[in-house]
């Protein structure tokens, strides 16, 4: 969220102006009284919030209530808004767009840069493409004096802010590489009176990879008491490798390929059951014991979207007989909280073992399907009830 980059480009040097984050519209009162004019900005993780209508100037300590009590709880890009920024309002002269991001079709680092910020840049990419500069950055060599002077000629960043933005893009480079980032985003980066330029938004991706670098970053992570966002926490929490989407046939699978073509074979399906899609992406991963596959069944079936649940496994070095076996004690672990039908579609290595262990199970929830193609038929029938 913008309050959090900006907690970070503060830790690196970056201006910025942090204000105070509220999520009642009456502690925006306070807020405005120690700040004086604000901007109230809506704090989702999503951009286009001003469009939105998520950031609006208050003159008065009154106006900023107003305006915290119209943005709290507004939906943005399908994201409800539970905090507000009230930050001292900026004179605004003209407003830049700055990024450094991961290029991975290039495989290697990219800063994109433009003196007509402010907006989407995607707008301005479609609308004058010559207005948005990119600039590939060797990883090797990064961003030294040289590379940001050039940066910031190609950008055309106007004399008066020279020295300032060369300075300023190399801080962002530090934040990038420092922070273990793949997208650093400054939009709008904002000249004011004055000549100062400033932060005003700031967008920050961090690596996950490199999470075991960097403690600190734990803190960033806000889970939010939408539906959503704690089963995703739930599953965070097992250690399952577990996406939400938003379909109702609930995917387990082993191995990231397998549960990537599952996606599709039950997209493809689904289009023949009124357009049902997949609920989730879920690797159990190699061992499918029944704890693991338990926990994930619990995620999954605990996802009030989910109407049906596919799982689908290839026996590879974990047998089929050994994830039969798993399917049957996760039931039974989870008892009445198995509510919903479930495809099995097993193949591979001690296929018929597998098969005759569920047969013999014969639970009222199951049904086996040979194919893929055909359990996510199934699957997806089940679904569009
Ligand atoms: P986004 O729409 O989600 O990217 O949110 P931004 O933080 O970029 O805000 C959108 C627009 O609001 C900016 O481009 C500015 O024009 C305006 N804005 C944001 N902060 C201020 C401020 O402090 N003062 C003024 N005058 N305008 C602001
Ligand atoms: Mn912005």
């Amino acid at each position: 969220m913008e309050y959090q980059a900006k907690e970070l480009f503060a830790k690196h040097g970056v201006p910025v102006t942090l204000g105070i984050v509220v999520d009642k519209a009456e502690d925006a009162r306070a807020a405005a009284e120690q700040l004086g004019v604000v901007v109230v900005k809506a704090q989702v993780k999503a951009g286009g919030r001003g469009k939105a209508g998520g950031v609006k100037l208050a003159k008065t300590p009154e106006e900023a209530v107003e305006h915290a009590q119209a943005i709290l709880g507004i939906e943005i890009k399908g994201l409800t808004v539970n905090r507000v920024l009230i930050a001292p309002a900026a004179s605004i002269v003209e407003e830049y767009y700055f990024s450094f991001l991961l290029d991975r079709s290039n495989r290697s680092y990219l800063c994109i840069a433009s003196v007509e910020g402010g907006v989407e840049i995607e707008e301005v990419a479609k609308t004058n493409p010559d207005a948005v500069k990119q600039i590939p950055i060797d990883a090797s060599t990064g961003v030294d004096d040289a590379k940001a002077l050039a940066i910031v000629e190609e950008a055309g960043f106007p004399a008066e802010i020279k020295d300032q933005a060369i300075t300023l893009v190399k801080t962002l480079w530090q934040v990038f590489v420092q922070e273990d980032a793949t997208l650093v985003e400054v939009n709008p980066l904002a000249r004011l009176e004055g000549n100062v330029l400033e932060a005003l938004d700031g967008k920050v991706s961090l690596d996950e990879n490199a999470d075991f670098r960097h403690p600190d970053h734990a803190a960033f992570e806000i889970i939010e008491a939408d539906a959503d966002s704690q089963i995703e926490a739930k599953a965070k929490a097992k250690g399952l490798n577990y996406v939400k989407l938003d379909g109702s046939v609930g995917i387990i699978g082993n191995g990231a390929g397998l549960v990537m073509s599952t996606l599709d074979v039950v997209a493809y399906a689904g289009e023949a059951h009124g357009g049902v899609k997949p609920a989730n992406f879920l690797d159990i991963g190699g061992g499918a014991s029944a704890q693991v596959m338990a926990d994930g069944l619990d995620v999954i079936l605990n996802d009030p979207q989910v109407k049906s649940v596919f799982v689908n496994v290839f026996g590879g070095i974990t047998s089929c007989d050994a994830v039969a076996n798993g399917i049957v004690g996760a039931l039974e672990i989870l008892g009445d909280e198995a509510s919903k039908p479930l495809v099995v579609r097993l193949d591979g290595n001690n296929v018929e073992e597998g098969r005759a262990i569920l047969n013999a199970a014969n639970h009222p929830l199951v049904t086996l399907v040979d194919t893929m193609d055909g359990a996510a038929d199934r699957a997806a029938e089940l679904a569009n009830v």
